[in-house]
């Protein structure tokens, strides 16, 4: 099956419910078990019987039948977010005494969970420069357990050669993690590319049109006993409605992302002629330096990315933000709406040496006309320029 027909298909069961085309959402918390026996099977494989729904529920199944055919992968569970997702993972492979490697592009939220959370648990963590190859073998100590990457990298978009990683983690006995958020499975296929645990936030393009949170883990084979562990123990179910929601979502990821690199090739071909931009921060530029990696590796690309700008006077910067029309100021990306935050990028890294005179600003583009959107931009930095 070609992707387009899988993400049609994959997730459903009209047969069993009254064949309408999606299942309804099984909004619950408690099943009723009819017999003794019944319950007492539910009770012994709470998971595989859906016995209650902080384990599974009916649409978190199916949603995870469709990810993980979408991922190549064994297995996925959903999580209630892109963080507890992240946290899930690390937890169900780290123990107190182990060691992990953690790219210094992570995404904030992640960056802050491994500062402040894993040395109360006993977890060393070491931050490394994303454009590490195989020179990360330098950095894997005894007690090394994984070696997680996101790449490109959030906000600065630094691409990772996420094989050359895999080799030294496998070399070493490490678990290889990444958050695959940014090329979801459609443009990059990580278990094709020696990704052991995989994360998404389902947030973004799963989601698509900004109205949930959600996470995802997808795992090999042999790696799925301790991700279920972790999940069954920790509580970070997804509600049966999101997961409704994000199955919805999937079906028309494609054609979504697809409209939306088409837009970003045309905001980034106007970009380009910007002299107010210093540079932009996205593998697809030819001039980056992981656009070989990139070309390698990934067949396609999100609609996120990065400019650089002169750190502005910050009352030049508010005329600016506050004007635009289209490009709104909010976290996440990955909707059907354009959004632009600015950003120090020195503010996001601690060991990449950026300069805390850069500044710059993270675009989403979305499904809106390319032409409006470049006019928002250059009335915006018509204000900037002021
Ligand atoms: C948004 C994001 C997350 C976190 O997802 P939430 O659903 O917001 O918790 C993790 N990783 C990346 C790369 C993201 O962009």
């Amino acid at each position: 099956m070609k992707t387009a027909t899988l993400l049609t298909h994959v997730g459903r069961n009209p047969e069993a419910h009254e064949y309408t085309v999606n299942a309804p959402v099984y909004r619950s918390s408690t099943r009723i078990f009819p017999t003794l026996e019944a319950f007492e099977a539910g009770s012994a494989e709470n998971y595989e019987k859906l016995a209650y729904a902080r384990y599974r529920s009916t649409n978190s199944q199916y949603l995870e039948e469709a990810l993980s055919a979408l991922d190549g992968s064994d297995h996925a569970i959903v999580f209630s977010s892109g963080l507890a997702a992240i946290v899930n993972a690390l937890l169900a492979f780290l123990k107190a005494g182990d060691h992990v490697l953690i790219p210094d592009c992570i995404y904030y939220s992640a960056r802050k969970y491994c500062i402040q959370e894993l040395p109360r648990l006993g977890i060393e963590c070491t931050f490394y420069p994303p454009r590490m190859g195989a020179d990360i073998a330098s950095l894997v100590k005894p007690n090394t357990r994984v070696i997680y990457a996101e790449s490109p990298g959030s906000m600065t978009l630094e691409m990772q050669d996420i094989p050359a990683l895999a080799k030294v983690a496998h070399e070493n006995n490490c678990i290889m993690m990444a958050d695959n958020t940014w090329a979801t499975p459609l443009y990059f296929k990580p278990f094709q590319h020696g990704v052991d645990v995989s994360i998404q936030s389902a947030t973004k393009y799963i989601g698509g049109h900004s109205d949930f949170v959600m996470g995802v883990v997808s795992t090999t084979k042999d790696h799925f006993p301790a991700l279920k562990r972790a999940y069954l123990n920790y509580g970070a179910a997804a509600a049966p409605d999101v997961c409704a929601l994000a199955l919805r979502g999937l079906r028309t990821m494609e054609v979504r992302i697809k409209q939306q690199q088409k837009n970003t090739l045309a905001v980034i071909e106007w970009l380009r002629t910007q002299p107010l931009v210093k540079g932009i921060l996205t593998p697809v530029v030819p001039e980056d330096p992981g656009h070989a990696i990139w070309k390698r590796d990934y067949t396609g690309f999100a609609s996120v990315f990065s400019i650089l700008v002169d750190k502005p006077e910050h009352a030049t910067l508010a005329r600016m933000m506050d004007g635009l029309e289209h490009f709104k100021m909010g976290f996440s990306w990955g909707g059907y709406e354009s959004l632009m935050i600015p950003f120090s990028p020195a503010a996001y890294h601690t060991i990449s040496g950026w300069d805390s005179d850069i500044y710059a600003f993270r675009l989403h583009v979305g499904l809106e006309d390319p032409a409006d959107l470049i006019a928002d931009l250059k009335s915006g930095f018509a204000r900037l320029n002021a």
